[in-house]
């Protein structure tokens, strides 16, 4: 778990485009942000500043009690998960949950143990000799997730995860998010344009508007008043 401190960041993109613009944002450990808003307001670009995809032109990005604004990825401590879900399509199940942990030099015993522990949380126990194509839409997005919970990283990034997927299936992964995230108390920041998914997670919610913060607050604070 780890605390994650944004402060007075900001993205100029080369060409000029100012996508984020003085964000400040004080993130507690296992707290879930939802990020929300209007598309091109900053939303990707935030949440890829966050993960190490996309240069911090300005301000200062703590994850724990470390400055990460020039880190690589692999070196920040957290694992994100895609809406495109990014599976290996000829490796199985097993497989693309143990291959980040091989190339990190994890031992077998070790990765044998997460890959079954999220395999289990997720539900997808029995789907870990199958290859991706072989797997319904929800058994991908679970796979996704278990790749990001092997790592058992200090935070999670998701950017819009469920949006490929079916309402019916939307609604039941979105609970389970949910579930999973208070369960083991990751410090999370979610991306997505959906209201209620954005309800039904976060702790705060975060509105951003062309590149700053319009409003922050519960979903009762923002949503319940007179
Ligand atoms: P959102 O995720 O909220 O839709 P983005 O973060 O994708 O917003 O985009 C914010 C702004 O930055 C938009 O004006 C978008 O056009 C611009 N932008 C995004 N990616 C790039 C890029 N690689 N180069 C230049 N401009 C970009
Ligand atoms: P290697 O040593 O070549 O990396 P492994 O012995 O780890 O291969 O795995 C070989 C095959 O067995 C893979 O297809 C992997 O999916 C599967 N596998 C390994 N361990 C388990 C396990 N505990 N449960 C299910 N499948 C496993």
């Amino acid at each position: 778990m780890a605390r994650i401190v944004m402060d007075d960041l900001h993205k100029v993109y080369p060409g000029g485009v100012k996508a984020v613009t003085g964000i400040s944002l004080d993130i507690a450990d296992g707290e879930m942000i939802v990020l929300v808003g209007p598309s091109g307001c900053g939303k990707s670009t935030l949440l890829r500043m966050v993960a190490g995809l996309e240069t911090i032109t300005g301000g200062t990005l703590s994850i724990g009690d470390r400055v990460v604004n020039t880190l690589e990825p692999a070196d920040r401590d957290i694992a994100m998960v895609f809406q495109n879900y990014a599976l290996y399509p000829h490796m199985t199940v097993y497989n693309n949950l143990a291959y980040g942990l091989r190339n990190q030099g994890v031992a077998k015993p070790e990765i044998e143990r997460r890959v079954q522990e999220a395999a289990a949380m997720l539900q997808i126990g029995d789907y870990l000799q199958r290859k991706p194509r072989a797997l319904s839409g929800g058994q991908r997005q679970r796979v996704a997730m278990g790749r990001a919970l092997v790592r058992e990283p200090s935070a999670f990034l998701f950017d819009e995860p469920l949006s490929n997927l079916d309402a019916k299936l939307r609604v039941q992964m979105r609970v389970e998010i949910r579930q999973l995230q208070k369960r083991l108390g990751t410090t999370s920041l979610y991306v997505t344009h959906d209201q209620l998914e954005a309800l039904t997670l976060a702790d705060r919610l975060v509105v951003l508007n062309a590149g700053r913060i319009e409003q922050v607050g519960t979903p009762m604070e923002l949503y319940q008043r007179p």
